[in-house]
């Protein structure tokens, strides 16, 4: 169940001040005291044709199929300690291909299937309506991304978008995230195209993973330096 926003963003505000104190010296994270985390960078990830084999309308639980090396990057993903958040634009709902429910049920399957395989994500968050509905959760729009960053208190412009299409892309752009476009799904599609240009281009989530791996080096040994 979701947090009300107000208070998911006195949750993340919390979180950040925490982190503050942390750095500062001023609170010892690894003590017992401190209950709220610092904040993590998190991974947005978009689901069909990134995670999963992409279907026109996937509507049937039964019809949700892995990609081959999803589970292995997600896994190195959270290995790295990055948090992990499905971003999906799901029409089908606004269009009356299926109903909340079951689009839940889908969500159920897919986290049961990567808990089978050692991932668990940290969120999973949807847009269900169709692109005429202008609303402000659909992809490239960053209603969704600001709802999950509030509900874990991180922050937008660390995260690191990865998915197969523009929208995908365009919302990394949007929040000032770093993006990463995976050639499954429509990817190549995307990337013949040239439509919108990304920080790196990966065969699968399992390329990219090792992508961000090092990224994250890069930056450790920059603050190293300083
Ligand atoms: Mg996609
Ligand atoms: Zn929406």
């Amino acid at each position: 169940m979701a947090l009300p926003l107000e208070l998911a963003k006195a949750a993340g505000a919390l979180a950040r001040r925490h982190a503050m104190l942390c750095a500062e010296g001023i609170l010892n994270p690894m003590a017992a005291a401190c209950h709220v985390p610092c904040p993590r960078r998190f991974v947005l990830l978009d689901r069909d044709g990134t995670i999963n084999v992409e279907r026109c309308y996937l509507t049937d639980p039964a019809d949700l199929v892995l990609l081959p090396r999803t589970a292995a990057g997600l896994r190195r993903l959270g290995e790295l300690g990055l948090g992990l958040v499905v971003i999906t634009n799901q029409s089908a709902v606004g269009r009356g291909l299926m109903d909340e429910g079951r689009l839940q049920l889908i969500h159920q399957r897919l986290q049961s299937m990567l808990a089978e395989e050692g991932v668990r994500l940290d969120g999973i968050y949807f847009c269900p309506h169709v692109p005429e509905a202008s609303c402000t959760c659909r992809k490239p729009a960053p209603g969704l991304a600001r709802r999950a960053a509030a509900e874990h208190g991180f922050d937008l412009p660390q995260c690191i978008v990865v998915g197969d299409k523009p929208c995908d892309l365009l919302l990394g752009r949007a929040i000032g995230a770093a993006t990463i476009l995976v050639r499954t799904g429509y990817g190549q599609q995307t990337e013949a195209a040239g439509r919108a240009s990304s920080d790196a281009v990966a065969d699968d989530l399992l390329h990219a993973a090792n992508i961000i791996a090092g990224w994250l080096e890069v930056d450790t040994e920059a603050r190293q330096v300083q």
